[in-house]
């Protein structure tokens, strides 16, 4: 027997929390399944960054000929398993073509509107009873240890400031006193309107905000499969049982493919691992949190937490975590940070996790063509902690009527 249910959204990582929480406030009756625990996937361990600093699309001009070099490097940022899948090979051609000035130009308005409406939203929601999650408001510094990394920040910066977003140029002793300790650069770029928080227990405890707008939050309840009539879902097949929705909100990150693949949909999102190392916040501590511009890593200090963030691996849905990418990232550490020996550090969780990545660094956001009451929200690549409370609140509005800002680039069928 099927039970009916309003809208049932599939994922409960950060994309599918929001949407349900956002759902539930325009007075619709949600039903989240998730197949491990609520923010089992990307969303657990990730860098905590909300990153309006962020709003140049992945896919720009020289990143993916720069990242093409790197590619069969195991210790670099970017790597890729080398192997014949040509759904891999296609979304690499892609990513290559929609890198240009003229997508980076459309692009970076919506995703700075994107981003800074979703600071907006965090800062409501993280005021919410019990979201005990250290959201704060204190930028993000870009640091660069060679004169060619910096050239190339402050030119993204002055991008970045064309655009209406704030970003400073600092030299070293500028760095240094911004981050309570010596920083090893040439100098940084410091976006004061980024924040951040413990994305965990952000996810979490929205996540127990639900059941009180009558919402059903069912962990451990795999969707198995997706069945269409005509131009509607009309049924989706769990661990749990089978659901006839009104409404379905495909929220599942890199896994949404596979989905969608049974309803004749095709999504072209390739998972992108990364790593993260937390430890218990030392004494001697960044005040704000960094990204290491050449070694690209992240290092957020959050709560009483401290955590390292790194590389981009294109490896399928493969969750085997490589010791040697962990140590990777750790060994570019002392060279920004000389006081921050990480193996004198007091270890908490070394995590893996995958960014569900589109070709053109944009996610997709909207109702699935040919199948009415199919709303896709995934593909948010490295920025989907930050985009997650305004991917929800316009989820809940293309359910509900009409999107307040114009999605069309998101659209689901645009490759
Ligand atoms: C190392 C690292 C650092 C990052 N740092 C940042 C950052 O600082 N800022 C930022 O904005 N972003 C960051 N990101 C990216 C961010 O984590 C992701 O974009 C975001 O978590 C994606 O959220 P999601 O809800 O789409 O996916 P997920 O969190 O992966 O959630 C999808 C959920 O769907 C569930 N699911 C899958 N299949 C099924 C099924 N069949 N049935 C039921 N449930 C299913 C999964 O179990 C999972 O819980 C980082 C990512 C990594 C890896």
């Amino acid at each position: 027997m099927k039970r009916e249910v309003d809208v049932l959204v599939i994922g409960g990582g950060v994309i599918g929390v929001c949407a349900a929480y956002y759902l539930g406030q325009q007075g619709r009756r949600v039903t989240l399944v998730e197949k491990g625990e609520i923010c089992a996937g990307s969303s657990y361990g990730n860098a905590g960054l909300v990153v309006p600093s962020h709003s140049v699309p992945l896919a720009a001009p020289g990143v993916a000929p720069k990242a093409l070099g790197w590619m069969f490097d195991r210790d670099s940022p970017f790597y890729i398993e080398p192997r014949w899948d040509g759904a891999l090979w296609r979304w690499l051609w892609r990513f290559w073509r929609s890198g240009t000035e003229a997508h980076v130009r459309r692009a970076m308005p919506l995703l700075r509107d994107l981003h800074l409406a979703s600071r907006g939203l965090f800062a409501e929601l993280t005021r919410l009873e019990g979201m005990a999650c250290s959201y704060e408001q204190r930028g993000v510094l870009y640091a660069f240890n060679t004169c060619v990394g910096l050239a190339g920040g402050v030119a993204e910066a002055e991008r970045l400031q064309e655009a209406g977003l704030q970003a400073q140029v600092l030299d070293r002793t500028a760095v240094c006193a911004l981050e309570g300790l010596e920083v090893s650069v040439e100098g940084g770029v410091y976006y004061p309107q980024d924040a951040h928080l413990v994305p965990d227990r952000f996810v979490r405890g929205l996540s127990g905000h639900l059941a009180g707008q009558g919402a059903e939050v069912l962990p451990h309840t795999e969707v198995l499969g997706l069945v269409r009539q005509g131009d509607r879902v009309s049924s989706v097949q769990t661990t749990r049982g089978d659901f006839a929705p009104r409404e379905v909100v495909l929220a599942a990150g890199s896994w949404s493919p596979l989905l969608a693949a049974q309803l004749g949909l095709s999504l072209p999102i390739q998972p992108a691992k990364g790593y993260s190392i937390t430890f218990k916040k030392p004494a001697v501590c960044p005040a704000v949190p960094l990204l290491l511009g050449e070694a690209k890593v992240g290092v957020t200090p959050m709560g009483e937490l401290l955590r390292f963030a790194g590389t981009l691996e294109l490896a399928g849905l493969d969750l085997s975590l490589s010791r040697r990418r962990v140590a990777a990232i750790l060994r570019g550490v002392p060279a920004y940070l000389p006081q921050l020996d990480p193996a004198a550090l007091e270890l908490v969780e070394v995590w893996r996790g995958l960014r569900p990545c589109t070709p053109d660094g944009l996610p997709f956001l909207g109702r699935a063509p040919g199948c009415e009451n199919l709303t896709v929200a995934a593909g948010h690549a490295t920025i989907g902690l930050s985009l997650g409370p305004i991917t929800g609140k316009l989820v809940s509005q293309v359910v509900c009527g009409v999107p307040e800002m114009d999605l069309n680039l998101l659209r689901v069928n645009r490759f």
